[in-house]
């Protein structure tokens, strides 16, 4: 499980994480729901090491990551699949050799990288385009390439923020469906931002509604849709919206 106790966050004075705290239980997928600007993405670079919060605890299970102002793990040792908004897979690198970086930068050896490369692009449904680049597939496949790298040295977490935005309607809901199914197979603890409510809505197994840097709710889609906490979330999450 991942615990975010007491999280805040300023940027040049600004605060723009209010105490935030929050559990996400194992092999779940939890969504950070809000709008623009509320801080889901600080939250989850916070979670992945590549910000530092100003104040609060983070763990990893037991194993506390970061507390009293200070990182105890380093980004490179927390082992999440991070999976950004603007996928950045590299131009000239085929797919298998993307999906392979994160293993040679471990220095996993060539066979076993290998082995291990097609198996995730398997799972991700591109066996047969590991000798492709990506200018040759579509944005939803470089999507799942993206996805794949994130998942070729098992992740203990899986960070995913706004994966899905610049996907077209009917590629979003494929991928949401197919990413429903993956993460059921993998079984790996997924953390998802974004600001659409169907989106969140539509697979999360909790959700954390949050704006201006506060969590106002945390439930299950049915407990939120059905029992809104508060005014925000009623409007945020609401048939109003
Ligand atoms: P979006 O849905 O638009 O991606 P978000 O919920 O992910 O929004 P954040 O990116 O977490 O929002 O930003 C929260 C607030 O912190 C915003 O007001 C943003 O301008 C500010 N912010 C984020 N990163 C920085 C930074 N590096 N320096 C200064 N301000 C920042
Ligand atoms: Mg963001």
């Amino acid at each position: 499980s991942l615990h975010l106790d007491g999280i805040s966050k300023s940027f040049a004075r600004r605060t723009v994480l209010h105490d935030l705290s929050l559990t996400v239980h194992d092999g779940e997928i939890f969504t950070l729901l809000g709008p623009s600007g509320c801080g889901k993405s600080t939250t989850l670079w916070s979670i992945a090491g590549l910000h530092a919060p100003d104040s609060g605890s983070i763990a990893f299970g037991d194993r506390v990551v970061f507390d009293h102002g200070r990182t105890n793990v380093e980004p490179e040792h927390r082992n999440c699949g991070v999976v950004f908004q603007s996928y950045a897979i590299w131009p000239h690198l085929s797919v298998a050799d993307n999906v392979g970086y994160p293993l040679k930068l471990r220095r996993t050896p060539k066979a076993r990288r290998e082995h291990r490369v097609r198996e995730v692009l398997d799972l991700v449904e591109l066996g047969d385009h590991a000798r492709s680049y990506p200018h040759q597939l579509s944005g939803g496949q470089q999507q799942r390439v993206a996805m794949a790298r994130a998942l070729a040295h098992p992740p203990d977490l899986l960070l995913l923020d706004e994966p899905f935005s610049n996907l077209d309607a009917k590629l979003r809901d494929r991928s949401r469906q197919w990413l429903k199914v993956l993460q059921a197979q993998v079984g790996v603890t997924t953390v998802f931002v974004t600001h659409d409510q169907d989106e969140a809505l539509s697979f999360s197994d909790r959700i954390a509604v949050m704006n201006h840097g506060r969590v106002h709710q945390v439930g299950t889609p049915q407990e939120i849709y059905e029992h809104p906490a508060d005014l925000f979330t009623a409007g945020f999450v609401g048939t109003a919206n």
